[in-house]
């Protein structure tokens, strides 16, 4: 009797929304992965920001101090914040005493406002203040209300820094050492990087896009190339990029975003150089090695007009000089 009302039901969708309001939303998947001694991280989706992926598209990572958890960057949306906050408790009863953010895209800061509930301090670099108060922000937020709703929603806001640093800072909390780096103007103004030299760990943010093409918009790409060369230098065992798996090769993965960037700025430096119009350009430069990469289709052709622009201007500013 019971499946023949269901039927019934399905066959006149009477239990559609019924069935809907039983069962929640299904959440992306959330797994904490260890990266060093006392260090983890999760790993967000290779996809653009969703309503169905609760904007789960980059990474976060924490360590374990005796004093406290700090976590690196502070996902998507509040939803998820606050799903990484079980997770790390899981792990350990140790508020989360820091969250320090590699730069101020949506989708490594809409979650901040939970941990900011939670007491924690927020470290970021100064140069995110302009973005904060521009209209992009604002702007951008208001979309994403609609385009990530309900994750965010009218009470997701931007959060402020606690402290503000300007350049080289190390922060110790319960004896561990976070190094702090500014590697900006880079994928942002304010991009900074935190090496533990303890557990031999680098969170390198948006500088370093592990197995995927990173997305270059606006960013300064010449100066990323040599970020890139700084990072390098660290004596990692351990990178968690802002995007991708973590990597314990560094030297090849973060090689890898590397010859990428300095494919596009040789192939459309060669163009701008020569006059030769984007489309022309775009249409005739070998792409072959990255193709294959995730994120090239929604990627590429915008990295390849973003360096074009930005190739263009820096060559107008150099004439004027
Ligand atoms: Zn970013």
């Amino acid at each position: 009797m019971r499946s023949l009302l269901l039927r019934a039901g399905l066959a006149f969708g009477l239990l559609g929304p019924l069935a809907a309001a039983a069962q929640p939303a299904e959440e992306p998947p959330m797994r904490v992965e260890q990266v060093a001694p006392n260090s983890y991280y999760v790993q967000g989706l290779t996809q653009l920001g969703s309503t169905k992926n609760q904007n789960f598209i980059s990474n976060a990572g924490f360590v374990i101090t005796p004093a406290g958890v700090v976590v690196v960057d502070a996902l998507g949306s509040p939803r998820l914040a606050e799903r990484l906050t079980q997770a790390i408790r899981q792990l350990t009863d140790k508020p989360v005493t820091h969250v320090i953010l590699t730069h101020y895209h949506a989708d490594h800061i809409y979650g901040l406002q939970h941990f900011k509930q939670q007491g924690a301090q927020v470290i970021a670099h100064v140069a995110a203040k302009e973005y904060m108060q521009s209209e992009t922000a604002l702007l951008r937020l208001e979309a994403s209300r609609t385009d990530l709703a309900p994750w965010i929603d009218a009470q997701t806001r931007l959060v402020a820094a606690d402290t503000w640093i300007e350049g080289a800072t190390t922060l110790r909390v319960g004896g561990v050492v976070f190094e702090l780096d500014r590697v900006g103007p880079s994928h942002t103004p304010e991009d900074i990087t935190v090496y533990v030299p303890s557990e031999k760990l680098l969170f390198a943010g948006d500088l370093f896009f592990n197995g995927r093409l990173p997305f270059v918009g606006r960013a300064n790409s010449g100066q990323w190339i040599r970020s890139l060369d700084r990072l390098l230098a660290y004596d990692a065992r351990s990178v968690v990029p802002g995007h991708g798996p973590a990597s314990s090769d560094p030297k090849k993965d973060i090689g890898t975003t590397r010859d990428y960037l300095q494919h596009l700025r040789q192939s459309m430096g060669k163009a701008v150089e020569e006059f030769v119009p984007f489309d022309d350009a775009y249409a005739a430069t070998d792409w072959h090695r990255f193709e294959a990469m995730p994120m090239f289709g929604p990627a590429n052709r915008m990295n390849a007009y973003n360096t074009y622009l930005l190739i263009e201007e820096e060559t107008l500013a150099k004439g004027q000089r």
